[in-house]
């Protein structure tokens, strides 16, 4: 068995009650072996990205969770899909479309990782408020490996479309002690 290392994850969702599709997603992440949910960042809720060939489609709610976990990237990045499947995520080939659920490995502690079906961090990360923002709330002192504080992509971002509508029921008080 490895040492547990923080592996952080974007949770996303636009369909079929996308607040209680993350909020239960939050629950799985906690229920895997090897796996304990150390924080959550608030719901927030985001327009959909728009890009050509992308259809227009309802707002997204996004979190970030840290997770202690004792898996490998790869195995983790199955757990993640595990759930995805659990919650009836389809994948029909538009890239971008609705979806029930998305969960993204966005770091796993300071290791980069890059493998056909896994790049970590997550190619996009500080390119996306609705991923920056709520991770920056939970990980305020977070390094990207390769690429700087998560700070200073912060604060190249803009907040105009960020609404915060609440925290996930049943881990408000869950905070991460980050390292000294
Ligand atoms: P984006 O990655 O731009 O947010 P997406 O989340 O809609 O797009 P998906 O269809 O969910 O993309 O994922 C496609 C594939 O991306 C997954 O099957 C997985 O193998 C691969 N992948 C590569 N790196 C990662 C990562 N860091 N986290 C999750 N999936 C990843
Ligand atoms: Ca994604
Ligand atoms: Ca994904």
């Amino acid at each position: 068995m490895s040492t547990a290392i923080t592996a952080y994850v974007g949770l996303g969702s636009n369909l079929e009650q996308p607040r209680r599709q993350v909020e239960r997603a939050v629950v799985r992440l906690d229920l895997l072996a090897d796996c304990r949910v150390q924080a959550v960042s608030s719901l927030y809720r985001n327009p959909a990205l728009q890009a050509p060939g992308v259809p227009a489609q309802p707002d997204f709610i996004n979190a970030v969770a840290a997770l202690e976990t004792r898996l490998g990237p790869l195995a983790l990045l199955d757990a993640l899909l595990g759930i995805e499947a659990a919650q009836h995520r389809r994948r029909d080939g538009v890239r971008w479309g609705p979806r029930t659920l998305d969960l993204d490995l966005l770091l796993y502690g300071q290791m980069q990782v890059e493998e056909p079906r896994l790049q970590v961090p997550h190619p996009e990360l500080a390119r996306r408020p609705f991923v920056v923002h709520p991770l920056l709330e939970i990980a305020p002192g977070v390094r990207l490996p390769g690429a700087g504080a998560l700070a200073d992509a912060a604060a190249a971002l803009g907040v105009d479309a960020l609404e915060r509508v609440g925290a996930v029921a049943g881990f408000e008080h869950r905070s991460l002690q980050e390292p000294a």
